[in-house]
């Protein structure tokens, strides 16, 4: 029986998987006549935009409820090889290695955080980068919460102010409210550029310094965290802040197992794809989500996020069985791009197009982005096998609507 792999459950792996479940269904094929295998290091579907918010209930979906019904397989187990010359996978089970044979194989590892060789950092540092981080964040505020007052205890500081580092600093207190750490509360982000938010528009970023201001947070820029304990970072410009909270939120890469394979990749670490989500240089391997760099409008490049990684894991699925079966494939093309950045209690700041024009901002912008990562990127969390392989289709939704 032939068989397709997919690596990786998250945004990408998830919609692959159901997209060539769909297709498969669509030829008349039985999952006897084509196995469909899922692998991830987690038996659940995390909704990875959602590991900043204060409450995380329903961020991770069970992988049962979403595959079985539709008769996909899925391991629980950690990738660590890839052959792609033998068309084999290495992967670690509770059990032991195993070796899997793929007729094809979709790549959907997703990215990680880079961790720099700063001293501490990987000893006192937390992240939301993965369900798993965001709750040990959440462990430890709680924890913090049960213990006498100090400078330390109610201050976080959150590096990098990028995308995620604004949404946790303007999270954070919130968060802190939750944990019970009310008094002398200090949020500081912290970032080399000289400007928090580098890659919004010139209108975008006097949106996010309100928020800031709003909420207290406050920020250290042109500096770099030159080191880390347990009750203290120091900066490049010499400051000490005294904290038991450090955030890592800067940069993101590609999974390392994509350095592995013998082609060229981009400075994120992506593999290239072509419309049809075939990793170029590779045979019978498809990419899609953080691991995978597209051209999606035949002019811009994706961007590592679940807006691209979702309809791409959809396409890559649909076009894996289509390729199996010498059924014509299907190319993607998106000829939008928006982004929603929550600003915690202040709002949020909805933008449109590749210079992020303002669309809208705080509580409507809110209420829009609310719906995204409560809503609008879930999968039916009915276990419909209707419902689900519905959702699947290779298309492309419009986008978020807000009013103005
Ligand atoms: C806090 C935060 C906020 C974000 N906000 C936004 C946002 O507002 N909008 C937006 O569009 N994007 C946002 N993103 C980015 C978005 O989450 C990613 O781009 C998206 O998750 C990419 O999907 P993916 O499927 O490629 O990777 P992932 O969703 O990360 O999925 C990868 C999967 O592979 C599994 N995996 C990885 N390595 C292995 C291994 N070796 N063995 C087994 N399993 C493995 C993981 O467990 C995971 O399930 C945010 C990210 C974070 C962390």
């Amino acid at each position: 029986m032939p068989r397709i792999v997919v690596l990786g459950a998250g945004f990408a792996g998830l919609w692959a998987a159901l997209g060539a479940a769909r297709k498969r269904d669509e030829l008349g094929t039985r999952p006897s006549d084509l196995e469909i295998l899922v692998v991830d290091r987690n038996a659940y579907h995390n909704i990875r935009v959602r590991n900043y918010e204060v409450d995380l209930s329903d961020a991770a979906l069970p992988l049962a409820g979403l595959l079985d019904p539709v008769g996909v397989k899925h391991i629980v187990a950690g990738v660590e090889a890839i052959d792609p010359a033998k068309r084999q996978v290495t992967v670690a089970t509770d059990a032991g290695r195993e070796t899997l044979g793929y007729d094809r194989l979709v790549l959907a590892l997703g990215s990680e955080l880079p961790r720099p060789a700063i001293s501490g950092l990987a000893d006192h540092a937390y992240d939301v980068d993965t369900y798993d981080a965001a709750r040990r964040l959440d462990d430890h505020l709680a924890a913090l919460g049960r213990q006498p007052s100090s400078a330390a205890r109610a201050t976080v500081v959150v590096v990098g102010a990028g995308f995620t580092g604004i949404e946790v600093a303007t999270e954070m207190p919130d968060k802190l409210a939750r944990a019970g750490i009310t008094d002398a509360r200090r949020v500081i982000l912290v970032d080399p550029n000289p400007v928090v938010g580098a890659t919004f528009g010139a209108n975008g970023r006097p949106v996010i310094n309100e928020a800031l201001t709003a909420l207290g947070v406050e920020t250290r820029l042109e500096v770099r965290v030159t080191s880390v304990d347990a009750d203290r970072v120091t900066l490049s410009s010499g400051e000490i802040i005294p904290t038991k909270t450090l955030v890592w939120c800067a940069g993101l890469r590609a999974s390392p197992l994509v350095a592995t394979l013998p082609v060229e990749r981009d400075a994120l670490g992506r593999l290239m794809v072509d419309d049809f989500m075939r990793a170029k240089g590779l045979t019978g391997i498809f990419a899609a989500g953080d691991v995978a760099a597209s051209l999606v409008d035949g002019e811009h490049t994706s961007v590592m996020s679940c807006q691209f990684a979702r309809p791409m894991g959809r396409f890559a699925g649909h076009n894996v069985v289509a390729d199996l079966y010498g059924e014509p494939m299907l190319p993607l093309r998106i000829d939008w791009y928006v982004t929603v950045l929550d600003l915690g209690r202040w709002g949020a700041l909805y933008t449109t197009g590749w210079d992020r024009e303002v669309h809208t901002s705080g509580a409507a912008a809110k209420v829009t982005k609310q719906t995204i990562n409560h809503l609008r990127i879930y999968p039916p969390r009915n276990s419909d096998r209707a419902a689900l392989l519905d959702a699947a289709a290779p298309t492309i939704q419009t986008p978020p609507p807000t009013r103005k």
